[in-house]
């Protein structure tokens, strides 16, 4: 059994999903579950929406433009007969009476997870559709009744001896019969509303059935050859990796990398089933895959992240002390109350230095909890990159070229530096 996902871009229009279709059209004697995202960027018009929602704004013009979006795509691949059908008129219609309903009580995270999930059952219909009216059968599943989880909407947590125990005795069966669409990104909490599993989420809905089927692999389309050493807009020679293990695409994430969702990764490393990033332009390329090579290392050039909007907060203590233990707990909890991850961090004897991500409410909350205690010094506007697997005689490439240096960084497999 093999899981196929297809995010935004690889449904963007009605020439994309034709060219779904002709991906899928080679795989007819497999065994497949595919999960598929909103089309485009679907998720970013949703949350506009969810936001004039909030706002108490005037949300039609965005609705129409979500109506009109779909509506398209559909006249396109399915012609006249288009005004029939009733599946994508009824979400609509479903997602206008939950603009019509008030839920602004329940908080923004609860109101995103009812609005912006349309965009995956809305595009997930539309490809059912499209590819059954085109001889490639298929059954159109709702994630919601297999992804249980917490009730922590936006970013909420998988109930995974629920889900595991429906996937595998319930929806098994069906894709076992026939090729299965379904979502990514959503679930539904234990009291039985819809949830969202954060930003992306659908290579992790793709992970989560797998491991659930003892899938055989897992296979992201992308618009990109594979899974490359740096971002080709960013680098003029990005060379593709051709083989990558679970510890290594676990760290590239860490330091940034966006190819691959970070949380993605453990499911399929608890079951070692290996994920392919393919592209869906050149479906004949062979990619990238990930696979599990225990502790070892096999990618063998260096890897550039570069994280833009980056903060530098340098503190160090009034009187000159060391910053000892007592002050590295006391700082680190209040980082851990702030939810700031720390992408670089630094200390000597009196300062402490740390590189995290431009978020506002995040950073104000902690030198809220610190400020009185220590000296701190605050620089915005800076680019943290990372060199993963540097060569020795590492330099940064044309990437820093032109910016001041302002903190370097080394371990043993990785370069980070602020950049200016
Ligand atoms: N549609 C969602 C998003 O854009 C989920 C995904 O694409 O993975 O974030
Ligand atoms: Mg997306």
């Amino acid at each position: 059994m093999l899981v196929f996902k297809f995010g935004g871009a690889s449904v963007k229009d009605a020439k994309s999903v034709r060219n779904v279709a002709k991906i899928l059209e080679r795989y007819q004697n497999e065994q497949i579950l595919v999960v598929v995202s909103a089309m485009g960027k679907t998720t970013n018009l949703m949350e506009s929406l969810v936001d004039a929602y909030i706002n108490q704004k005037d949300f039609n013009s965005i609705l129409d433009e979500v109506k009109s979006f779909h509506r398209n795509i559909i006249k396109d691949l399915i012609g006249d007969n288009s005004q029939q059908f009733y599946e994508v008129e009824n979400l609509l219609i479903e997602l206008e009476c939950a603009l019509d309903t008030d839920m602004l009580s329940n908080g923004y995270d609860f109101v995103y997870d009812q609005i912006v999930p349309y965009g995956e059952l809305i595009s997930t219909r539309i490809i059912s559709h499209f590819l059954n009216e085109n001889d490639i059968t298929n059954r159109w599943l709702d994630a919601r009744n297999f992804v249980v989880t917490s009730s922590h909407h936006r970013r909420a947590r998988v109930d995974w001896d629920t889900t595991k125990n429906l996937i595998s005795k319930r929806a098994k069966k069906l894709i076992e019969k026939q090729l299965t669409i379904t979502q990514g990104f959503i679930g539904r909490t234990i009291d039985n509303t819809t949830s969202t599993l954060g930003r992306e989420g659908s290579d992790y809905s793709a992970a989560i059935f797998a491991f659930c089927l003892d899938a055989a692999s897992v296979t992201i389309w992308k618009d990109v050859p594979g899974v490359m050493n740096g971002d080709p807009k960013l680098l003029d020679d990005t060379t593709l990796l051709p083989d990558i293990s679970f510890k290594e695409a676990i760290e590239l994430a860490y330091y940034g990398a966006s190819v691959i969702h970070p949380k993605t990764i453990q499911p399929l490393l608890k079951k070692s089933i290996p994920l392919y990033v393919r592209s869906f332009v050149d479906e004949h390329a062979p990619g990238t895959i990930v696979q599990d090579h225990g502790l070892q290392n096999v990618v063998e050039v260096p890897c550039y992240i570069v994280k833009d909007n980056q903060v530098m907060l340098s503190l160090s203590s009034k009187d000159f002390a060391f910053i000892v233990e007592d002050n590295l707990s006391h700082i680190f909890s209040a980082l851990a109350s702030s939810g700031i991850q720390i992408n670089l961090m630094q200390n000597t004897a009196i300062s402490f230095t740390i590189c995290v991500n431009n978020d506002a409410m995040r950073i104000d909350k902690f030198l809220s909890i610190i400020g009185d205690t220590y000296l701190i010094e605050k620089t915005e506007k800076l680019q943290l990159l990372t060199v993963f697997n540097p060569a020795s005689d590492s330099n940064l490439s044309s990437i820093g070229e032109g910016k001041k240096q302002i903190l370097e960084h080394r371990t043993q497999n990785a370069l980070q530096v602020i950049l200016q």
